[in-house]
């Protein structure tokens, strides 16, 4: 049976992350910044440089592609919970070059931005945490 639980939503934010930094950790300091602990984010843009992870289901682990920008930033969605007591944005990104061929996987540290524009969805309600999932290995929610 899935886990879940009925959240309110809150407020909504709006605005466009800074040139040279980098997109992950940017996307969660607006969110330790404002205090958001549950939510959804999404994105558009571009970037200088991205790192996408593949996660490994035989081997529970993550491969990371480092991909050669510019790359354009086609999506990106993603989810605000709780990790270790602190904000953690999970999003995944799809990425096209100048063929407009895609690219894409788990976002991760060291993708830098060019340009980016994002809407953050804050939700009510208690916070999910992540907490180690033995079976994927993952840091998985607990509800
Ligand atoms: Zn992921």
């Amino acid at each position: 049976m899935a886990d879940y639980r009925k959240v309110k939503s809150s407020k909504i934010y709006m605005g466009r992350l800074s040139h040279d930094a980098d997109l992950l950790e940017e996307l969660t300091a607006v969110c330790i910044k404002e205090g958001i602990t549950l939510g959804r984010v999404e994105a558009i843009g571009a970037i200088k440089k991205g790192k996408v992870g593949y996660y490994d289901q035989s081997k529970r682990e993550y491969a990371f592609l480092d991909l050669n920008g510019p790359l354009e930033i086609t999506a990106l969605k993603g989810n605000i919970s709780l990790k270790e007591g602190t904000p953690f944005v999970h999003a995944h990104v799809t990425l096209s070059d100048n063929a407009g061929q895609c690219f894409g996987g788990h976002l991760a540290p060291g993708t830098i931005i060019f340009a980016c524009e994002f809407i953050i969805h804050s939700f009510e309600g208690e916070a999910f945490e992540r907490h180690f999932d033995e079976v994927t290995r993952l840091p998985l929610w607990k509800i």
